[in-house]
């Protein structure tokens, strides 16, 4: 038993390392005990089954595993550009190897005419094939039969290598902890019945198989093994978590559906709803005559119907004698959420009322007592809706829209609102994340998707243009504005060139403003350093119709609707993210007509610039760009990820490890089916882990 407390000696005690190196491993790797030093996986592997030719080599081989003989090592140049350079050769052909620093040692050790094992990156200096500062180890001692065919290559810095902690030293500390790792210090933690089911390799041999494997078979089942189970009890606390607040947290029960929702559904709905519409209903619906409060994230492409959904919602509440609200990170959006669901519902003779911070003095005031009367029905607004003393006669419903600029406090603070019971929360986003991260962050919400936008879009076309296209793309402009429609032109704004990124906003409207001049055309400016008064005004241009080109940053992002606008041109298209352009590009195809989102960029563009701009022109589906930008970025820098430590895995990886993920989660699922509080005696490797490893656990106020 004491044996599990082994791992947690502090590294500083592990032979070979003491204070300093120990110091060092904390600072830069963030190593404190022997627990993390043994589950720090090596990234990478010099498999030395396997060797390279010399004659095959070229510029783009990569890094590359040599064997032959060192036939010359001199030094040449003074100073700064002192360096040895060392002939290698094998049956193919000679490359050199050379060294900038550590000379006076590498003089000492290198023995020419000895047969190497080498390993390093290929480069060209001055057309000659070269490789600096390979690994050199003797060919007698490298790959012989007692010692595995691959090595391991661990995460390492340059300071811990001039400490002595290079790769070389840091095998040989692996290897003596493994082999002097207790009985029972790493004890195995699946169940013998998930070990036998699923095939996976014992949890020790995988601990030493993922450091020395000894073949590749064995490399890829020690990673299956050890990815299985970080996955795999992460989805289970996860699971455990969202049935305890579903026990814990009761919640109103909306027994019937009444007379608001037939009535706007038979007399007032002015399209018919999507199936993906309907089924998103029914969920909802099930939700809310369950008794459990509702917590679910509806996830949508921009234009997919959410909206009808969210009116549909709230008529749900009504007519179970509650009141709903509905919030929008920004005025804009507010008000036209306002605007649009008075025009849905006060024709059946509900209240719907507008508060944001600039409403005040009688206004407020009236509209707060009448909120407190219980007058009305429906409250629609800002962030002020939940920071404000505000208080509901009866809360039984809080529907947020574009919900990544949410955060977790607003949403606590929008629990304390309901009483006796926290209102049923619906949160809506079009940013969708992929499956895989939708599962991981939001592992305690219930995720509805509307996967297909209403008939009769027309998907709107995207086109990739530079700086020599400018005057075709006036011309364009010109055209659809006498056609009737109207043009979005944005501009990147960050707050890090926040100055020029104006200049060049301010730039471009002038630019426009000359190509396009009154009395015939009117433009709009938005930005973000502007008064709110003043934006609004400019904006409200716009939707009206009365300005033709709206010059804007990404202020209108988020959710605003024209749909007479059919034109999107984004400059500085290289400087958004994917999701961003994807969001930019939703506000026009709002309506019937073609619309068009035109990337413009400079000629120079980097790898990924360049494979966003392709994926944007290739695809019109939010999940398939969700999932690009998964790609390009990785899980943590996406939009809505950043900053949640819950995504960082030592093995797993939830780019390429997707199909593993939904497995895993499913078989998470079923073992709580059956064993909700793991009380089985199979379950106790289970229990016992999950319950020593996620005792502290941080990620609990991330996710809920
Ligand atoms: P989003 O999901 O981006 O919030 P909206 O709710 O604003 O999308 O809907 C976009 C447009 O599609 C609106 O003009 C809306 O009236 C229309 N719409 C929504 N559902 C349907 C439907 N089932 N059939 C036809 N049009 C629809
Ligand atoms: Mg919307």
């Amino acid at each position: 038993m004491q044996n599990t407390k082994f791992l947690d000696t502090p590294i500083e005690y592990l032979k070979g390392i003491g204070p300093v190196k120990g110091e060092l491993l904390k600072k830069e790797l963030g190593i404190f005990n022997f627990r993390d030093f043994l589950y720090h996986f090596p990234y990478r592997y010099i498999d030395k089954t396997r060797f390279h030719a010399i004659s095959d080599l070229h510029e783009n081989s990569g890094q590359v595993l040599l064997k032959g003989t060192l036939r010359r090592l001199e030094t040449i140049g003074e100073g700064r550009k002192k360096r040895m350079v060392g002939r290698f050769r094998d049956d193919s052909g000679a490359i050199d190897l050379v060294w900038f620093s550590g000379l006076r040692w590498l003089e000492k050790v290198l023995q020419v005419g000895s047969e190497y094992v080498v390993y390093g990156k290929v480069y060209s200096f001055q057309e000659k094939k070269t490789i600096s500062h390979p690994e050199m180890e003797l060919a007698t001692q490298a790959g012989t039969a007692e010692r595995p065919s691959f090595d391991p290559v661990y995460p390492s810095t340059e300071k811990l290598n001039n400490k002595g902690l290079d790769v070389k030293n840091r095998r040989k500390l692996v290897r003596s902890l493994l082999e002097g790792l207790p009985e029972g210090a790493a004890p195995e933690n699946l169940s013998p019945r998930l070990l036998q089911a699923l095939q996976l390799m014992p949890h020790r041999e995988a601990l030493e198989q993922i450091h020395f494997p000894k073949d590749q078979e064995a490399l890829e089942a020690a990673r299956l093994r050890l990815k299985f189970e970080e996955l795999f009890f992460l989805q289970l606390r996860l699971l455990q978590l969202k049935t305890h607040n579903q026990e814990r947290i009761k919640g109103y029960v909306f027994e019937q559906i009444g007379n608001f929702f037939h009535t706007f559904f038979e007399e007032h709905l002015p399209f018919e709803l999507t199936e993906a519409q309907k089924n998103v209903l029914k969920e909802i619906r099930r939700d809310l005559k369950s008794g459990i409060q509702m917590n679910r994230l509806l996830q949508g492409d921009v234009g997919s119907g959410k909206t009808i959904v969210a009116v549909m919602t709230m008529l749900m509440a009504i007519d179970n004698g509650y009141q709903a609200c509905m919030m929008a990170p920004t005025e804009i959006l507010a008000q036209q959420h306002y605007s649009g669901v008075k025009d849905y519902l006060e024709p059946l003779g509900l209240e719907v009322r507008f508060l944001s911070g600039s409403v005040s003095g009688k206004k407020r005031k009236t509209i707060l007592e009448d909120l407190g009367a219980g007058k009305i029905h429906i409250l629609i607004g800002t962030h002020a809706l939940i920071e404000e003393p505000v208080k509901f006669h009866q809360l039984g419903l809080a529907i947020t829209d574009e919900q990544h600029r949410f955060g977790v406090e607003q949403r606590a603070k929008l629990w304390a609102k309901g009483k006796p019971f926290p209102p049923h929360i619906l949160v809506m986003t079009a940013t969708p994340i992929p499956r895989t991260l939708a599962m991981t962050l939001y592992g305690d919400l219930d995720v509805s998707v509307i996967n297909t936008l209403p008939p009769g879009r027309k998907p709107i076309q995207t086109l990739h243009k530079t700086e020599n296209h400018r005057l075709q793309v006036f011309g364009f402009i010109r055209q659809e504005i006498q056609l009737g429609r109207q043009v979005y032109v944005v501009y990147p704004l960050i707050e890090e060139s926040e100055k020029l990124d104006l200049l060049n906003l301010e730039a471009g409207y002038h630019a426009l403003s000359r190509e396009f001049p009154p009395p015939q055309y009117q433009i709009s400016v938005v930005h973000g350093k502007m008064k709110p008064a003043d934006k609004d005004y400019e904006m409200q241009r716009f939707v009206e119709g009365k300005t033709q080109i709206m010059v804007a940053t990404t202020v209108i992002e988020v959710g605003v609707n024209v749909p007479n606008a059919s034109v999107m041109v984004i400059e500085n298209a290289e400087r958004f993210g994917l999701s961003q352009l994807h969001q930019l590009r939703g506000r026009v195809g709002r309506g019937a007509e073609q619309s068009y989102c035109l990337l413009m960029t400079g000629f120079k563009l980097s790898e990924e610039g360049r494979e966003r701009i392709r994926t944007m022109v290739q695809t019109n589906d939010g999940f398939e760009i969700a999932e690009a930008d998964l790609r390009l970025r990785g899980p943590g820098n996406m939009e809505g990820t950043q900053q949640s430590g819950i995504l960082q895995f030592r093995i797993a990886d939830l780019v390429h490890d997707g199909k593993l993920l939904e497995k895993v989660r499913n078989i998470a699922r079923k073992v709580l089916d059956e064993d909700p509080l793991l009380e089985k005696d199979e379950n106790q490797p289970l229990k016992t882990y999950l319950d020593s490893h996620f005792k502290s656990w941080k990620g609990w106020s991330k996710i809920s």
